[in-house]
């Protein structure tokens, strides 16, 4: 089999000039997808991988990386995050989950709570939802818009505008050394379904049922429009999205965990190399060591 890694930032990535349809995907896996056991013991090799290169990115101290993660619900966000970063030593990266913005976050601009939560250099940063709810949910539910108390909202310009603002954000944090990597869970309506009877009929599941999820399962157009259009004005070279299919838990882990090991590659994050004065001490520190064995 051919190495996977290299195509891995081509293949689910959304394109850069905008031309995009999301009726275009499939939410299930590719037909070259390999078997189960073969997708099992690539995620544990990624996995590894990814926690090496972290232990690079901290060492390096030039980049961080913010990975975004949105999906309809049940599409396995957390579960992907689970097992992608397991291997990732904790002190490395840091997952933060977006719900409803309090009344304070309402009071600032939709990038601020976003901006307080950003990874600092050597770390990964993860967001379970993010500001691209702001052209999500609350695109379709516009009475999240009202209650943010705007100035002149215009609606036949506010998407485009928060679009461009969002563009600026990420270039922004690219130049100054964060890679920006998102990724859209696409699950299909039908697996949706599947997955709530699920959470309805398996008690350990319960939990996870909310009757409200099914009024965004019955908005499933609107969000798709919305979903469509925010992918296609956000995804940049600096800060692409990837389209992940979703229906298939196992092949949805390996496409993130691969975009996240070839993402960090790409960095070519650095041990730093020791300079004189460093090997000095260190060969200080090794003769001093060993003097106290002698002097015993
Ligand atoms: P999850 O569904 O990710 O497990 P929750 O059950 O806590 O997490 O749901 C979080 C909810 O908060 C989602 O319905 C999401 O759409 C909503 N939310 C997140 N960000 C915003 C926002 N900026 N404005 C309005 N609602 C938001």
């Amino acid at each position: 089999l051919s190495d996977p890694l290299p195509e891995a930032l081509q293949r689910h990535r959304v394109p850069f000039d905008g031309r995009f349809n999301v009726h275009e995907l499939s939410s299930d896996p590719p037909s070259d997808t390999p078997p189960k056991k073969e997708l099992e013991d690539e995620l544990d090799d990624l996995v590894d991988e990814l926690d090496e290169l972290q232990r690079r990115l901290f060492a390096d101290e030039r980049f961080a990386v913010l990975a975004v993660f949105q999906a309809m619900d049940a599409a396995g966000k957390d579960s992907t995050i689970r097992k992608v970063f397991s291997g990732v030593n904790p002190a490395g990266f840091r997952v933060h989950a977006f719900g409803r913005p309090s009344e304070l976050e309402l009071r600032h601009d939709f990038l601020a709570r976003v901006a307080q939560r950003l990874p600092e250099r050597g770390r990964i940063g993860i967001f379970n939802r993010s500001h691209y709810e702001e052209v999500l949910v609350v695109r379709v539910h516009p009475q999240f818009l009202t209650a943010q108390h705007l100035p002149d909202v215009d609606p036949a310009r506010v998407w485009d505008e928060r679009f461009e603002s969002i563009r600026n954000f990420e270039q922004h944090l690219a130049r100054n050394g964060t890679a920006v990597v998102k990724f859209w869970l696409d699950i299909s309506p039908d697996e949706q379904r599947k997955r709530f009877i699920d959470r309805i009929e398996e008690a350990d599941k319960n939990w996870k049922f909310r009757l409200g999820d099914l009024d965004d399962r019955s908005r499933w157009d609107d969000y798709q429009v919305a979903y469509q259009e925010a992918l296609a004005a956000t995804s940049r070279p600096w800060a692409p999205w990837y389209a992940i299919p979703a229906n298939d838990k196992r092949y949805m882990r390996v496409a993130v965990a691969r975009i996240m090991v070839a993402t960090l590659r790409a960095l070519d994050p650095r041990f730093p190399a020791v300079g004189d004065e460093q090997r000095r001490e260190l060969q200080e520190g090794l003769a001093r060591l060993q003097a106290e064995n002698g002097g015993g």
